[in-house]
């Protein structure tokens, strides 16, 4: 007999593992990367430019680059945070420039 208490038993522990192995799996569907931050693109504010040295702006000075800009948040050695409030919920690059550069 199938419906004795041991195969309802079993049953039960069978569906609890499956439910339970499958929570990693749906826990992560959706959820963004951490490194899946936009990156800003050239103009996004302040006359932006992702490589200082396209800059044709008058105030940019050579050897001015996010890198080594007072708003500079850190980042890895290609992408970084920004403080400016401009720059919010994108991430610019360590070698860009904007004309709201402050030298550090
Ligand atoms: S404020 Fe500084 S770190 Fe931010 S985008 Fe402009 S130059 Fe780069």
């Amino acid at each position: 007999m199938s419906n004795t208490p041991n195969a309802n038993r079993r049953k039960f522990l069978r569906q609890a593992s499956a439910a339970v192995a499958a929570i990693p799996v749906v826990s992560l569907v959706g959820m963004p990367a951490a490194s899946a931050a936009e990156q800003a693109e050239d103009g996004h504010a302040h006359h932006y430019v992702n490589d200082a040295a396209d800059s044709d702006h008058p105030d940019y000075a050579a050897g001015e680059k996010c890198k080594n800009c007072a708003f500079w948040g850190g980042g890895d050695a290609q992408w970084g945070q920004c403080f400016h409030a401009e720059f919010q919920g994108v991430q610019v690059n360590a070698d860009g420039w904007c004309d709201a550069y402050v030298g550090s």
